[in-house]
């Protein structure tokens, strides 16, 4: 494992991960669930075209009918086959009238018996089928005539265009084209080819001169999918999340499991660095650092791992771990250490979300019962604390018991008078960017003393990490600073090494 995976994974970056991954397989799903809509309501609408084409073709087939039974006649006076013709009309289904017809001559007709009134002849379809919005019959209906010729002779069945617009009906919205025409369910005649959005389908029937139309657009389609998609959809969506969610705990579990190994390894270490005296010249406390002695990686620095730790909540098992270590490294010679010694251990917030700190603390000190040390809890200003029911009866419990609480990398955060008060805060940690600049600019200046300022007005202690030079230290000796720490008094070192470089007894 390199160690550029231990920083590359924070929780941003695994929820970005997981909203990646989830998102493209919902983008995957949605695209493969429109693409299967797409050719489901483009067989549907092939379906309903060909079922229309199956009804229309049984009427003109009543229109055949009509004209095949009617042929024998043609050349008859029309007064003795009136009846006839009107008979046949009657007893077959769909046609409304039967005329025989020559060179536009209404030879005999069904409904007005004899009649030399040429008739407006007009293209037929393939000479079989004409389309009329009105005729001299119903000027308010259209209907279609079926022609058949037989020599010069045409035999026309008329057909109800209200019929034909019902069978239209019962499949949607699907148009009848006869020639340059087209019949909807609405009963409307319109010029064929008028501009409609979207795909258009057709069939034409193979046995008349007609063919059948409909169009895809996306009003149609989004319907369809409504209808048809609905669920697909949701269970896409719910399969992105679960996805998503898997991807979010596997980045997770990967340093999860690697954080647990190490701490069942005992990898992580605890290191002390000296804090001094206000006068820089005795050891009076530590700060508790974190080491990770990776087996392949070697050391690796806490800034490293730490955000981690505190994503998987193994943080808290982490710092308990490095208190047990400190506890049965010093308690043993406790009283060796000088009176009232300071253990600074970093907490992270998650640490205070319940009361287990308190039995922590409690079996840190008892281990020094037999020269009591003051153990100090440092909170960073980074990542307050949310002050609730249990965070405050923690630090209630925590004050009963003497623990101190300092407050980390002050100055770079946002914690108000109130909140320091409310925690009952006894130290303030000065930025070590702060004291790093002190040599050099004089704003950094100006926050020391300020922070000076605050921290005697509100009687708490303060500390200054991070001293490097006499410089530094001199300028906070001058200002009262209580006490000192940085690495012109010393590195932090593990605990073995922390009573000689401390040059404790
Ligand atoms: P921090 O709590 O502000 O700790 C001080 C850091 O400054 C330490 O870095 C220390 O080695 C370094 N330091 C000490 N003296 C000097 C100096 O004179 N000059 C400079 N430039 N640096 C100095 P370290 O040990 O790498 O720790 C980094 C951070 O990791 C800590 O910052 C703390 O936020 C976190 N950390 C370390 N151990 C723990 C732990 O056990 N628990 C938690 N929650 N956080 C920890
Ligand atoms: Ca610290
Ligand atoms: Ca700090």
């Amino acid at each position: 494992m390199h160690s550029s995976q231990f920083k590359s994974r924070s929780l941003t970056q695994r929820l970005a991960i997981a909203l990646a991954a989830g998102g493209l397989l919902l983008l995957l799903c949605l695209c493969l669930i429109l693409w299967l809509g797409w050719q489901g309501l483009h067989s549907q609408t092939q379906e309903r075209l060909q079922q229309a084409v199956q009804k229309l073709d049984l009427v003109f087939d009543h229109a055949q009918q009509v004209a095949i039974e009617v042929e024998p006649l043609i050349g008859n006076a029309c007064g003795s086959q009136e009846s006839l013709l009107r008979k046949i009309v009657a007893s077959t289904p769909d046609v409304r009238s039967v005329t025989i017809e020559a060179d536009g001559a209404l030879l005999c007709s069904s409904v007005y018996g004899h009649r030399e009134k040429l008739v407006n002849i007009q293209p037929y379809a393939e000479g079989q089928l004409l389309l009329q919005s009105n005729n001299l019959l119903t000027p308010d209906q259209s209907v279609l005539i079926y022609r058949r010729h037989v020599g010069n002779y045409s035999v026309l069945v008329g057909i109800n265009g209200h019929d034909l617009s019902y069978v239209l009906g019962l499949l949607g919205e699907i148009r009848l084209q006869v020639g340059g025409l087209t019949l909807d369910a609405q009963e409307r005649v319109r010029k064929a080819g008028s501009r409609v959005e979207g795909q258009r389908l057709s069939i034409a029937s193979t046995r008349y001169a007609y063919r059948v139309n409909d169009v895809i657009n996306a009003t149609i389609f989004r319907t369809y999918m409504l209808e048809h998609a609905l669920l697909e959809g949701i269970l896409a969506l719910a399969l992105s999340i679960f996805f998503g969610v898997v991807c979010f705990r596997r980045t997770k579990s990967g340093l999860h499991h690697e954080l647990c190994r190490a701490l069942d390894a005992g990898e992580f270490v605890a290191y002390l660095q000296p804090m001094m005296n206000r006068e820089g010249t005795q050891v009076t406390g530590g700060e508790v650092l974190m080491r990770w002695m990776h087996p392949e990686l070697g050391l690796i620095r806490p800034d490293r791992f730490i955000p981690l730790a505190e994503d998987s909540g193994l943080i808290v098992p982490m710092t308990r771990e490095l208190m047990r270590q400190v506890r049965e490294g010093m308690g043993p010679r406790a009283a060796a250490l000088p009176p009232h010694f300071h253990f600074s251990f970093n907490i992270a917030a998650s640490h205070c979300c319940d009361l287990s700190l308190v039995e922590d603390c409690r079996d840190f000190l008892a281990a020094f019962s037999a020269n009591p040390v003051n153990l100090v809890l440092e909170l960073t200003e980074r990542e307050l604390v949310v002050p609730n029911e249990t965070t405050m009866k923690l630090f209630d419990e925590l004050e009963r018991m003497g623990v101190s609480i300092a407050i980390d990398d002050f100055g770079t955060g946002h914690s108000s008078l109130v909140y320091l008060q409310q925690f009952k805060v006894d130290f303030l940690k000065i930025d070590q960017s702060f004291v790093a600049r002190i040599g050099s600019d004089a704003l950094s200046r100006h926050i020391v003393d300020n922070v000076v300022d605050l921290a005697s007005r509100l009687d708490l202690s303060l500390v200054a990490e991070g001293v490097e030079t006499q410089e530094q230290a001199d300028y906070l000796m001058a200002r009262g600073v209580d006490f000192l720490q940085g690495y012109l008094y010393g590195n932090p070192v593990p605990l073995a090494d922390f009573w000689l470089e401390a040059k404790l007894p």
